[in-house]
């Protein structure tokens, strides 16, 4: 099949869509041009550099991301209106300027341009800087026609062959707009910190439902529908991306983001079988669901999609001090598992946990993580990754083990593979002298376990390294307090699974500083996600010593669970 066949027809509809007259207003040498439809056929080939809006285009915000030690990407898309087709622009190329500057008053420019806004694109922008100073804060700023952009605030990374003091930064995941607010986000925008890295589950693809808590956005019918293709998923983002507390944090601070399932669809998996006809709506829903996400992201030209293929697995060098290794780890997936009864799993297990067959990262990316670990010199690997690495037993029943629980789609349903990564990771980190950190979002609870190559061994000797469990943004929506006002939190061993160490259930993030003697991880959670008035609290701090022969969890996690310290 042809996947620019795919691309063009998705393109054809999400063209056909007429256009909102009141909101775009061209310089008149183009306006017989501009405001013609269909304009697909009669689409000027030259864009337009000095439009003129009815209202201010970016109302989706500005961002930056996948910092480098010379550079950044800088993001915008041009959306006067945004619940319209095109975000209320024209079927036409539009010029943006951009600037970047040393100073947050934007009067140092070090650089300028001017970057087409197109509309086979929604009209997003995506800027790769070259050329600057590694380690050190930058200011940019948008323009288009007489509309200026907020002024965000990015930062490179630091050069290689350095050691930075550290690195400080957070990482969320699940944001479901109609399940909470985005108080979360604004304690981000508020830590001052060089990078968001984002876990997957950045939209849900569910039909929006309408809570009081959300009340002050207007949904149209069209936005709220569950998105089957471009257009759709295009008000998907233009939905989310309105949230002031989203822009904030996107504006102050570079991000690294991966997916999850629900920028496609619940419990997505990637690998299907493509020359069959059935296949074919699944990967046209898919390069749809791609290219959206790719319009509304800072990612690299490495990630424009193709067709249903989009590149999003990789890696970035913080000096010596870490390497982030962004996993995908739900385009190359071998299908959901089949659940099984108590008495079908072998040692916990469902037989297609145990299938050496079944993959999660698939072959290419397999290669590339396992071989990375190989060169790697950093003091620190953070795996970026979506579903839970660590086994965790889900049955309270001490006689009785259910692996990954009833649900098939986190690493314990792949646990083949999981193993083997697992047992590489080990021994690349003993052989290099690195501490493997895996950073984890999918389940909407907080956690911390220790990463073992014997996930039996209770002494804690094959510890070698250590996995944080963010909860969602959103997603789920209030839990409420105990009777007293405290929170849920449980310090130690849950259901007989002696590798955790922390669990929690209330909605937050979690902030990382990477240091080269020591990494911590603070969970920073909400008392509630229906009222904007609700302060983030810290529940507990964790930190792994560099020096130490893997990685024992220094904790500070005080029990609010009466005999939760089990
Ligand atoms: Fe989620
Ligand atoms: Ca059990």
């Amino acid at each position: 099949m042809n996947y620019r066949d795919i691309v063009a027809r998705m393109q054809a509809r999400a063209m056909a869509r007429p256009l909102n007259r009141r909101t775009f207003l061209m310089g008149s040498a183009v306006s017989a041009v501009g405001l013609t439809y269909p304009g697909l056929a009669r689409r000027q080939a030259t864009p337009v550099a000095t439009p003129v809006f009815g209202d201010n285009p970016f109302t989706l915000g500005v961002a930056s991301g996948e910092p480098l030690p010379d550079g950044v990407v800088l993001w915008t898309r041009l959306a006067p209106q945004p619940f319209e087709a095109f975000g209320g622009m024209p079927v036409q190329a539009v010029e943006v300027q951009w600037r970047i500057a040393t100073d947050e008053h934007l009067t140092d420019v070090v650089q300028s341009g001017t970057a087409i806004a197109s509309p086979d694109w929604a009209h997003s922008v995506h800027v790769e800087v070259e050329g600057l100073e590694a380690n050190r804060p930058y200011w940019y700023q948008f323009q288009s026609g007489n509309e200026l952009s907020p002024v965000g605030r990015t930062r490179t990374a630091p050069a290689a062959g350095t050691m930075p003091d550290n690195l400080r930064f957070a990482f969320a995941s699940c944001q479901r707009w109609d399940q909470g607010l985005y108080t979360a986000w604004r304690d981000v925008a508020a830590q001052d910190v060089d990078l968001v890295v984002h876990l997957g589950d950045y939209i849900y693809e569910s039909r929006v439902g309408l809570p009081p808590f959300r009340d002050d956005v207007k949904v149209p019918v069209r936005v709220a529908l569950e998105p089957m293709d471009l257009e759709h998923y295009r008000y998907r983002y233009a939905l989310y991306k309105q949230d002031p507390h989203l822009q904030e944090a996107h504006r102050l601070a570079p991000w690294m983001v991966t997916w999850d399932d629900h920028e496609v669809h619940n419990n997505f998996f990637g690998d299907v079988k493509r020359d069959e006809p059935a296949a074919q709506m699944v990967l046209e829903r898919r390069a749809a669901a791609y290219q959206a996400y790719y319009e509304h992201q800072p990612l690299r030209k490495e990630s424009i999609p193709d067709g249903p293929d989009l590149q999003l697995f990789r890696k970035r060098l913080f000096g010596d001090l870490l390497q982030v290794n962004v996993l995908d780890t739900r385009q190359y997936r071998s299908g959901q598992g089949i659940n099984c009864n108590a008495a079908d799993r072998t040692d916990g297990y469902c037989a297609d946990s145990l299938d050496p067959a079944r993959s999660l990262l698939g072959a290419r990316q397999k290669a590339w993580l396992l071989d990375g670990f190989q060169e790697t010199r950093t003091r620190w690997n953070v795996i970026a990754n979506q579903v839970p690495m660590a086994r965790i037993d889900y049955d309270a029943d001490p006689e009785m083990q259910s692996f990954g629980g009833t649900e098939m789609d986190k690493w314990d349903g792949y646990a083949y593979e999981r193993d083997e990564v697992v047992q590489a990771m080990s021994a690349a980190a003993g052989a290099n002298g690195f501490h493997p950190v895996v950073i984890t979002g999918d389940v909407h609870a907080s956690y911390v376990w220790d990463l073992k190559t014997d996930w039996d061994d209770d002494s804690g000797e094959t510890v070698f390294g250590t996995e944080f469990v963010g909860t969602s943004i959103s997603s789920n929506g209030d839990n409420p307090l105990r009777d007293d006002g405290g929170f849920t939190t449980q310090c130690g061993n849950r259901n007989g699974n002696a590798h955790n160490h922390f669990y929690d259930n209330h909605r937050g993030y979690v902030l990382c500083n990477a240091g080269a003697e020591r990494y911590s991880a603070e969970y920073r959670v909400m008392p509630n996600v229906s009222d904007d008035a609700a302060e983030a609290v810290s529940l507990a701090t964790f930190s792994v010593d560099w020096n130490q022969t893997g990685a024992q969890i220094d904790s500070s996690c005080v029990p609010a669970v009466p005999g939760g310290e089990s």
